[in-house]
């Protein structure tokens, strides 16, 4: 077996047999890789406390006939702060649960391990009353990435301003006038001008800035919807979260 090495994200560990783990990973390349770290189990195992969902690792990996094995592991950021609150556990649980639905194996898309490092290293340090808008702003950027970067400059139907209380539909990804908004979900002005900042801004500042609470709520309910409607897979740690599992 011929071994290489891997920096990845832990995204999900499932339990194989006995003692063995199988681990879901985010690679540096933005690739969906799954590989079984045997014996992890155990306590004594040299992988206990590195592999957990959320931290960043140099793997060595061998190719196995269905799964890679790995063989070594060294950590290179822990993110050992999500795991100390309950507020930053959940919001960081929807990322790394959005990242496993979002990419797909066998396809790179390397800006998605980035914006994963950053939002996790933000929820590790943000004022508990910032995470909502931190999580939001990665369900936008993530689906921008994705494909699906929503249209905000005018309406998506008809290319009017769109001024006033406006519509958002989920289906074209952009905000819609009062005259093709019909049942689309309703979003504000300000919360339109929200959505247009948190894709503008790094997450580092979106952590460090007090944003108004209104507008955050709206346009995470709205982001909530959006990623729901394209995403296929349910959103377990998403819906979580939404109904009051970040509070
Ligand atoms: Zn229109």
């Amino acid at each position: 077996m011929t071994a290489y090495s891997l920096r990845a994200l832990v995204l999900r560990k499932t339990k194989l047999g006995e003692a063995d783990m199988i681990l879901t990973l985010l690679s540096a390349d933005g690739r969906i890789v799954r590989a079984v770290a045997k014996g992890m189990r155990k306590p004594t195992s040299r992988f206990a406390g590195r592999l957990e969902p959320g931290s960043v690792v140099d793997l060595m990996l061998a190719r196995g006939r269905t799964l890679e094995v790995v063989s070594d592991a060294r950590s290179v950021d822990l993110h050992s702060g999500l795991r100390t609150e309950y507020e930053r556990s959940t919001a960081a649980s929807v990322v790394l649960d959005v990242l496993d639905k979002i990419a797909v194996e066998g396809q790179t898309e390397e800006r998605l391990f980035g914006l994963a490092c950053a939002t996790l290293s933000a929820i590790e340090r943000a004022d508990p009353g910032r995470l909502r808008a931190t999580v939001t702003a990665f369900l936008l950027k993530a689906m921008a990435m994705h494909g699906y970067r929503p249209h905000l400059d005018s309406c998506v139907s008809c290319a009017c301003s769109a001024r006033g209380r406006i519509g958002f539909s989920l289906e074209a990804g952009g905000v819609l006038c009062p005259t093709c908004g019909g049942s689309a979900p309703q979003m504000s002005a300000s919360s339109r001008e929200l959505l247009s900042w948190l894709l503008a801004s790094t997450m580092d500042t979106i952590a460090g800035t007090e944003l108004p609470a209104r507008e955050v709520s709206e346009t995470f309910a709205l982001m909530r919807q959006f990623v729901t409607y394209h995403l296929p897979a349910r959103l377990k740690a998403l819906e979580f979260y939404a109904n009051g599992g970040g509070l």
